[in-house]
């Protein structure tokens, strides 16, 4: 994992350094926020957050399962509420400023319209693969309201080059009045939630393996974002921020604060590991500038060591949580909007189904079979009909039905899927392409470029306008090659 979040406030504050002065501003009044404007809707002592998950995806490993996605609320639980097991390996000189959050996350059950929701939406959409925070204010639901969570493949940041191999494990942009955020937003108020990888939800599922590393034992991805999503800064703060000419986060007269927060000790730099072990607590002390000098709180949940070697947000960051639930999250635990949400009935509801499905291939030659997945959602089907155009059979009630098509052709296929509270349909035309296996090729099959209606022999999807160009500065035999022209019309979120 990089810092991308670092990488990229670093640059939004040189391009704009007035951010700091709006920053010192913020800070100064966060502090004096006191608890008049809160709300007392406590549910058996807690802080109850209603929680929406937007899986965008392109029906992949990021597609995850309902019970992934509830592993990964169970954990947050478990660490905003002091009962992760690991409370034991805090540092003993923090293990008295180890806070109890007391916030319960739960999933809503009630839409922005009102209609009976599971709180995990799906939506395929290909910019999973290149998510940034254009991707939340697409599908967010009223931040106000809700905590989304934005569920993608990978995370792409606007103008920066990731290096090979690297990854964002998520992304958090600060509560929206934060000048921090709004740096980051633009001002879109809809960019707001964490922004996650598929495979920084819980610990089972696809979260075995972070980015493919096996460090999973206890993923602590969500934990971190989401503790962003409260204003909370890495203790490395100051380094973020660019304040000081010195490439160390360690405070000095002009930044004295680092993280904001009074009892995390300062902390030069993030904190790595770079084998799978941690750090001794207590082991590192990167900043003497403190007093008395302490260790630096390296297992801190905003640090940067691997998720099973933190355990422990500070007293001091659970202030700052709280200032947050009292300003601009203040909305989300009134008594009202709990009701509005849905979150206060905790028995188990089903809703209506969503349906939806993919298919294994699109492309088949005749006499071939395709296997279907179902992909419905909201609410489990208990009866399922297929619908296969062309297909044997043409009708099926299996859940993952498996299809022959013997007859060249372009061929439609739906589903209507039933539960006891309702049913839902879809239906793809032209969705599969069986050819004629006496038109096939033999291999190697080459294709020349000499002379070519380029646009009606080559299919194209691309929502820029880039389409195929004839060239003649390159070829492997003959004088002409095509290409698409992406270095021109290489905008963020587009598509081909
Ligand atoms: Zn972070």
């Amino acid at each position: 994992m990089i810092q991308a979040d670092d990488i990229i406030l670093q640059q939004k504050v040189a391009g704009d350094p007035s951010i700091i002065a709006k920053y010192m501003i913020y800070e100064d009044n966060l502090r004096m926020i006191n608890d008049q404007n809160k709300t007392d809707t406590l549910i058996n002592g807690k802080r109850v957050i209603p929680v929406v998950f937007h899986i965008i995806h392109v029906y992949g490993a990021e597609n995850i399962s309902d019970a992934q996605v509830l592993d990964g609320l169970d954990r947050l639980n478990i660490d905003y509420n002091k009962q992760n097991a690991d409370t034991a390996d805090t540092y003993p000189l923090f293990q008295s400023r180890a806070a109890d959050c007391e916030i319960e996350f739960r999933l809503a059950k009630i839409d922005p319209y009102g209609n009976c929701t599971s709180g995990i939406l799906r939506h395929y959409d290909p910019q999973t693969n290149f998510a940034y925070f254009q991707t939340m204010s697409d599908y967010a639901w009223p931040p106000s309201k809700y905590m989304n969570i934005f569920v993608v493949n990978f995370i792409y940041p606007e103008g920066m080059s990731l290096p090979d191999g690297a990854f964002i494990g998520g992304m958090s942009p600060f509560p929206p009045s934060n000048p921090l955020s709004q740096a980051l937003t633009g001002g879109d108020t809809l960019m707001d939630g964490v922004l996650i990888r598929h495979d920084g939800i819980g610990a089972i599922g696809t979260a075995t393996t972070l980015g493919g590393m096996p460090i999973n034992a206890l993923n602590r991805t969500f934990t971190h974002e989401t503790g962003h999503y409260f204003n909370l800064y890495h203790p490395f703060q100051n380094l973020m921020l660019g304040l000081l000419p010195a490439a160390s986060g360690c405070p000095d007269f002009f930044a004295p604060d680092g993280d904001e927060v009074d009892d995390t000790p300062p902390v030069d730099a993030a904190t790595q590991n770079t084998s799978a072990s941690c750090f001794v607590p207590g082991s590192r002390n990167t900043c003497d500038q403190d007093n008395p000098d302490e260790p630096d709180m390296i297992e801190n949940y905003m640090d940067y060591q691997w998720g099973f070697c933190t355990n422990i947000f500070s007293n001091g960051q659970l202030d700052r949580i709280n200032a947050t639930l009292s300003g601009d999250r203040n909305m989300l635990w009134s008594y009202e909007n709990l009701v509005a949400t849905g979150v206060l009935d905790t028995s188990a509801v089903l809703c209506e189904p969503v349906a939806d499905f993919f298919a294994e291939k699109e492309y088949i030659c005749a006499g071939g079979s395709i296997n279907f997945f179902d992909a419905s959602y909201n609410g489990h089907p208990d009866t399922y009909v297929w619908y296969f155009s062309g297909g044997n059979p043409s009708i099926s009630n299996d859940t993952n039905p498996t299809v022959q098509y013997n007859t060249p052709g372009i061929y439609e296929v739906s589903l209507m899927v039933f539960n006891t509270e309702g049913s839902d349909s879809v239906v793809r035309t032209d969705y599969i392409n069986v050819m004629d296996t006496a038109l096939s090729y033999d291999a190697p099959y080459t294709e020349s470029f000499e002379s070519i209606t380029l646009a009606s022999e080559f299919d194209l999807f691309n929502d820029v306008a880039a389409t195929w160009e004839l060239s003649s500065a390159a070829y492997y035999s003959g004088s002409k090659s095509v290409y698409i022209n992406n270095f021109d019309g290489n905008i963020n979120g587009s598509y081909d």
